[in-house]
């Protein structure tokens, strides 16, 4: 099955999410989609679709992001270039912290999945997951990437950040780990 991302720390955590599937990468030239849709569900089918298409075969495709309560809901679709096209996790992330720091609210947040699945027939099939939390108001950890350094999730009983948890723990909880599973439960693979 085709993991349609270029997202190394995708690719790295869907392989420990589901290790009963060969994922295998996008080729070298593979022309990645424009992502334009206004949804996670949108944007993941437009690149598993894409994928389809181009390769054949069965594909799988994610897309997420983190929604700030107190910026109703930002940066949401949008939180691979918050700060800009071509802009890294660490000015995204900087980005964050500006503005939930500005609106002075009570700094609740939620990761959200949407995997999509498309067979080798073309059958298509989305999961959706989220992990809630809060926003700290600097980086702790080094671990997990994007927005983890600053993200608590809820369901640990200490007050260690994502890039805190091992890989283990964060799968356990993440909304990736949620997403991957149900798609694992659909295909009938050991969660
Ligand atoms: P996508 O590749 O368009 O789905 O963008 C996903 C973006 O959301 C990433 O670049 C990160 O900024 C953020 N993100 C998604 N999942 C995670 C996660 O597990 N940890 C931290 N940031 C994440």
């Amino acid at each position: 099955m085709i993991l349609a991302t270029s997202n190394l720390h995708k690719v790295r955590e869907m392989r420990e999410l589901l290790p009963g599937l060969e994922l295998e990468p996008l080729p070298a030239d593979y022309e990645s989609p424009v992502e334009d849709g206004e949804s996670f569900e949108a944007n993941a089918l437009i690149k598993a679709r894409a994928a389809h298409a181009a390769l054949g075969g069965a594909v799988l495709a994610d897309d997420s992001g983190i929604e700030s309560v107190d910026l109703d809901g930002a940066p949401g679709i949008y939180s691979a270039r918050y700060a800009g096209e071509g802009a890294g996790d660490e000015d995204n992330l900087d980005k964050l912290l500006r503005e939930v720091d500005a609106a002075d609210g009570g700094r609740r947040a939620a990761y959200v999945c949407v995997v999509a699945l498309v067979d080798a027939d073309g059958t298509e099939h989305v999961f959706e997951a989220t992990c809630e939390g809060r926003l700290l108001r600097e980086r702790r950890g080094s671990g997990g990437f994007g927005y983890d350094p600053i993200f608590v999730p809820d369901d640990t009983d200490d007050e260690r950040t994502m890039s805190e948890l091992t890989p283990a723990e964060k799968n356990a909880i993440s909304h990736r780990g949620r997403a991957a599973r149900l798609a694992a439960a659909h295909l009938g693979l050991p969660g």
